[in-house]
């Protein structure tokens, strides 16, 4: 089978949150069972042409290659791609989003014919790739090259929708007959992910629990009716991790390697960031880590008003992230007045990353929806026991140890709210004195997220696909 993936972010190139994971990962998994899968993405100005072999194809199309086994074509632009981040910066979105992506979206369906690779299967993957879906539906609809091309949409996030004024509309290319409630049109805006939605094949989201949430108006960001009709023609698959990424065993970017079978060389990364923290080194304190993007998605909010009260604890938190501004200044007054256990770095590094899920004790995810989530998973490869809110992929790989001591992998509170988060880590820290954590751990490190399975989950729907109309 022939597949295109297309991606505003892929790991190593280009990365803001779990989309450039799944991005450099599951392309490769499709490899490896034989398919003949190419990326397609932008080539920002940020993504180094030496550091990455990148090869010249004309003027705005570069070639290079995910792990030496997928080939991505990078799409290139006199000004589109010359900003410094992917969709913006401190001042909010880039003003020219619309015009990006919307030209990305047609260089990489005529990349079909200029490296004359023609799909069988164009596989999508949020509002930054959907127009490429409604383009080959309309615009390109009577091109024999095009017409046979079946098209996927994966909802990474479906909060984000890519919204912009009705003014623009003129500026896709597109008949005006398709600023339409049918269509893109939403509230009176143009949505790009609501194309994706209403004229691709099928749509996929990246677990069970969230292809349901987002049929009800809670989780459905106003698409719920929308993706409701549309329930046959959606399936939730959960994402693999890269354990050729994760792995502490063989991760140079932590302070010491380890496997999960000795704790001892775990403890000493422990120690190190404790050192690095300006927290007292002690393998037995509670350290609790967090990696995440500051938005009221992940329940910084919580946390922030959570932490006054976890400091009276004997724990250290270590938290990673960048994201509101709100956020960061929100932390940062805190880890002022708790210097001794709280540290706050506010920045993207893939670095602390690493060290942080290998040293900590707890990770974190007191996330009010997570349509996926990779953390828990990573975490759990650390020996790292994750708490997590009970909500889309947290509550389909994340069992509450408490509820079940047989098969229980982390921590799990079900009413969003401080009081319950604190609970629920007074719990963890009750644990963790005891014997028991070891049973956790033990338990942790054996678990198995990887993509192998869900790339046969794929491979089977794209199959489905290209027999029948689903
Ligand atoms: P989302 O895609 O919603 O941000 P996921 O849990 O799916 O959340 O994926 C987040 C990914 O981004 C993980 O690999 C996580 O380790 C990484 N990440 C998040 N924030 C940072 C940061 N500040 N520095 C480095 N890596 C980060």
């Amino acid at each position: 089978m022939k597949i295109l993936f297309c991606s505003s972010e892929v790991v190593p190139f280009a990365k803001t949150g779990g989309l450039a994971d799944v991005a450099g990962a599951l392309p490769v998994a499709l490899k490896e069972l034989k398919h003949d899968i190419r990326v397609v993405m932008p080539k920002y100005a940020s993504i180094d042409k030496n550091k990455f072999s990148l090869k010249k194809v004309n003027k705005y199309l570069f070639t290079s290659k995910i792990s030496d086994k997928v080939t991505v074509y990078f799409i290139d632009h006199d000004s589109f791609f010359k900003h410094d981040g992917l969709y913006g910066d401190k001042k909010g979105d880039y003003p020219d989003n619309l015009e990006r992506f919307s030209y990305f979206s047609k260089k990489a369906i005529e990349l079909i014919k200029e490296v004359k690779f023609v799909p069988d299967v164009v596989h999508c993957n949020d509002w930054q790739t959907a127009l490429i879906i409604v383009y080959l539906k309309t615009l390109y609809k009577k091109d024999p090259v095009y017409s046979k091309i079946k098209t996927v949409f994966t909802i990474h996030n479906l909060a984000y929708q890519g919204l912009f004024g009705k003014e623009s509309f003129s500026k896709l290319g597109l008949d005006e007959k398709y600023f339409h409630v049918d269509y893109l049109e939403y509230y009176d805006k143009i949505n790009f992910l609501k194309g994706g939605l209403v004229f691709s094949d099928i749509i996929t989201t990246v677990s069970e629990a969230y292809s349901k949430e987002i049929q009800t108006k809670e989780f459905g960001c106003g698409l719920e009716g929308l993706l409701a009709k549309r329930k046959d023609a959606l399936f939730g698959i959960i994402n693999g991790l890269d354990y050729n990424l994760w792995n502490p065993a063989q991760d140079a970017l932590i302070y010491k390697k380890y496997s999960g079978k000795s704790l001892k060389d775990k403890h000493e990364n422990k120690i190190k960031l404790q050192a690095e923290c300006g927290f007292t080194k002690n393998k037995d304190i509670l350290t609790c880590g967090m990696v995440s993007r500051l938005a009221e998605q992940k329940g910084v909010d919580v946390l922030s008003d959570s932490l006054d009260e976890l400091m009276k604890l004997n724990l250290q938190v270590v938290i990673l992230g960048t994201g509101d501004v709100k956020y960061h200044d929100i932390l940062l007054d805190l880890a002022q007045k708790h210097k001794d256990s709280l540290r706050v770095f506010l920045k993207f590094d893939n670095k602390i990353a690493h060290r942080i899920y290998a040293a900590s004790d707890l990770f974190l995810m007191p996330s009010r929806y997570e349509p996926c989530g990779l953390g828990q998973m990573i975490s759990l490869k650390y020996a790292t026991i994750p708490l997590v809110f009970k909500t889309g992929g947290l509550a389909d790989t994340i069992i509450d140890f408490h509820k079940d001591k047989a098969n229980g992998n982390g921590f799990v509170f079900e009413n969003f709210s401080k009081y319950d988060f604190i609970s629920t880590v007074k719990r963890a820290m009750d644990v963790f004195k005891k014997d028991k954590f070891k049973v956790l751990i033990n338990r942790a490190v054996k678990s198995n997220f990887s993509w192998q399975a869900s790339a046969v989950k794929y491979i089977d729907l794209f199959k489905r696909l290209l027999k029948e109309k689903v």
